[in-house]
Parts: C-alpha cells; structure tokens; sequence
C-alpha cells in the first residue's frame, strides 16, 4: 500500500490524534448499531500496544456548527469503553493543560469537531490547534474522507501522520479492486437510477472489462435500445446518455452486461404476483422488478472468468421478496468463488451493504465497504481529499 500506517510509526510515548467514525445509531442515548465503534477497536488497541495515547476526534451527526446537546458525543462513552476495555475520558474543551496531563494508557474522547463552524470549513486555526494537542495524527475514518474538513484534512497537512487499521484495511481493498486490479475485472452497478451513477459509470468504462448494469437503471438502458418496458421505473430522458454509454464502452472495448429476462410484477410489493419474460417482453401494464435467472447465469459465468469484483447497487428491487432473487444468487456465487480464493470481492456504497447482507453472503466478500459516500466517489475516480493529505510510505 502506498500510505503510511501504524506500522510505519514510532508511538511510544506519543500523543496520537486519531479521527475516527463513531457516527452510530442512538436511540434514547443507547447505542443501536455499534458497528462502526467495533471497526475502530484495532486502531486504538495497537495504538496503545505501542505505547502510544490515542485521542479520538469525531463528528456526530449534522450540528451545523454549534453546540447542539442531542449530537454530544459523551452519551458514546460507555459503547466506546465496552468495545476498548478500557476506560475513556470524555472532553469537552481539550486545553493544553489537560491533555498534556494525561496518563500515557488514557484513551480519550473529544467532544463533536462539528460543534465548531470552522471544522466543516477546514479553518487553519483549528487544524492548527488540533494540530498542537498531539505529535501524529491518524486517520481512521475513510467514510469521512471525501470531506476537506478541520479534523481530516487540514490537521494531517500540519503533523507526522498515517493511516489507521480501517482506513488501511478499505484503501487496499479499493486499491486491489480499482486502482491496481488483477484483470479480468467485472463491475455490477445496480440501483434505482441512471443519473445518480453517471460519474460512476464513465469511471468504470475505462477499467473494467466486464460492466453489469442492473436494477432500474438497466430498464433506462433497454429502453435505449427501443425496448418497452412497461410501467417500469425508467428515466425516459437519459435514454440519449445510456446511448452515449455503451457507444462509449465500445471504444473502450468495456463489455456491457444488460439483463436478457426479467422478473415482471403488476405492482411494487411483497407477494405480487411475478413471471419471468424475456427482457424484451415485458407487458405494458406491468414493471420490471428483478433480473431473471438467466441473467443471474451469465453474470455468474462472468465472475467465473473474472479476477476481481467490484460491485456497487442492487440487481433488483431488493427490499421486497422475491425481487431479492437476483441480488442474492449473484452475492452468493461471488462469495462461493471469493472463499475458494478465485475472486476479490469488494463491495459498497448506498444501499448495497444492506442488500449483501440480506443475502448471507456478506461475510465471504473479500471486502465490504461501509463508508457509503467516499467509497461511491472512489469508484467514480475522485480524488479523497482525507486520503490525498495522507503521507505516502
Ligand atoms: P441506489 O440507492 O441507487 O443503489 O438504488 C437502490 C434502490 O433501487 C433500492 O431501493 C431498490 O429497491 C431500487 N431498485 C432496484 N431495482 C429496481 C427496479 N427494477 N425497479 C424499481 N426500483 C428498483
């Protein structure tokens, strides 16, 4: 991997300011979902293995700039120290005084970064002062990389730093995946719509060899081919761009993998009566809900020739069963083939985690992105501006 980690660093003794992402579901101050506290424990653990003090700064939700008492981070602590084993000190207004003061095993929890305006602003007087309480910085939260914030990216500029575990562990996925894949490369680009995966798909065009497009999306691409498809979801007006895409795959000499049948459905719910029908086929007074088994068998054939998967939105309407079907025999053919060590698997963004994991294949992927946003601007080939300020090993 190109970045520094914990591994390229000498902690002993030192003070390490490490943002994290611990933006968890709370209801009535308890802990709902402590995922992403969990994904964070390798990082302070070896952090405090090396003798090192980590002091966590974090954002939770949307303060806009202000104090705002529901979004404090102190109702956190006891998740936190549950998952450490250890105790941790909550501040509220990190002083020299106080943080110079503490015991080298402390772990230590900074109050919302997002309770200054200058943190969203990515104001030097922040990152300057942040920069002052710690001698490295760490960043740990990929999922908040796609942000030039204070606490990301103007206090990595200032200070000695490196990449934590989590952090490590998406960037070599990512890198594996897109940046340095072992070709052939099949992407899935699934989903509601055509015009929020534009970027998305121009990126993919030129690296990959294989491109599924499924979902709602697919229908705008069969639509652009003079197929009717019914009372399907369809953005009529990209039809001309979907034309512009696979005249464009072509040059790039980027297969396109449209469904060839499909799950059709008189309505958008659960138990509605279903057929499969060519793709071509689907009658006017009904939706395409799904793909149908034969597309799930030429998707499967190609990761079977395929290296590396890169997979990103769902093969059908997912939520509701049996539109799931699709999603769920791709997920576990790629999971089959990622344990039998054939295929890197990497997955993300939006609501494909949630559709991965309703097929029981999760946990087979290579590697399962959780951080939403920056993993989607990845794939669209952005440039993260928390990575960018990150040193190179
Ligand atoms: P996205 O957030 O763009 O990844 O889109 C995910 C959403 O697309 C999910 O809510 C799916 O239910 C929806 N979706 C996938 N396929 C279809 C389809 N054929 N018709 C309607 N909605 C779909």
């Amino acid at each position: 991997m190109a970045w520094k980690t914990l591994d390229d660093m000498d902690l002993n003794g030192k003070r390490v300011l490490v943002r994290v992402d611990i933006n968890v579901p709370m209801e009535n101050g308890v802990v709902t979902d402590a995922t992403r506290i969990e994904r964070i424990v390798p990082t302070v653990k070896d952090i405090l293995a090396m003798g090192g003090t980590p002091i966590l700064l974090a954002h939770f939700g949307r303060p806009k700039g202000k104090p705002v008492p529901e979004m404090s981070l102190k109702p956190l602590v006891p998740a936190l120290q549950s998952a450490f084993g250890t105790d941790v000190t909550f501040i509220e207004r990190p002083s020299h005084d106080e943080i110079f003061g503490l015991p080298q095993d402390a772990v230590v929890l900074i109050e919302n970064t997002r309770f200054s305006p200058m943190e969203e602003a990515n104001d030097p007087q922040m990152a300057g002062f942040l920069s002052t309480l710690g001698d490295v910085f760490c960043n740990d939260a990929f999922s908040a990389a796609h942000r030039a914030h204070a606490s990301t990216t103007g206090v990595a500029e200032l200070m000695p730093n490196c990449a934590g575990r989590l952090m490590q562990a998406e960037l070599s996925a990512l890198e594996s995946a897109l940046s340095q894949p072992e070709r052939p490369v099949v992407a899935i680009v699934g989903g509601a719509k055509v015009s929020t995966k534009l970027e998305l798909l121009g990126n993919l065009l030129d690296k990959v060899d294989h491109l599924v497009i499924g979902g709602g999306m697919a229908n705008t691409f069969l639509a652009a081919q003079g197929i009717d498809v019914g009372k399907s979801l369809c953005e009529h007006e990209m039809t001309g761009t979907a034309q512009e895409i696979l005249e464009k795959a072509k040059t790039a000499d980027c297969e396109i993998i449209l469904p060839v049948d499909v799950v059709v459905a008189g309505e958008f719910a659960a138990g509605a009566a279903n057929e499969v029908v060519p793709a071509d086929a689907c009658p006017a007074d009904k939706m395409i809900l799904d793909a149908g088994p034969k597309t799930v068998e030429k998707i499967a054939a190609t990761f079977e020739g395929a290296k590396t998967l890169i997979w990103n939105g769902p093969l059908g309407a997912f939520e509701i069963p049996p539109f799931n079907a699709a999603t769920d025999a791709a997920a576990q053919k790629a999971a089959a083939l990622s344990k039998a060590g054939k295929l890197i698997s990497v997955a993300g963004g939006g609501d494909t985690v949630a559709a991965l994991n309703g097929s029981g294949a999760a946990e087979s992927f290579t590697y399962i992105s959780t951080a939403g946003g920056a993993f989607l601007e990845w794939m669209e080939g952005k440039t993260l501006p928390g990575v960018a300020a990150l040193d190179q090993s």
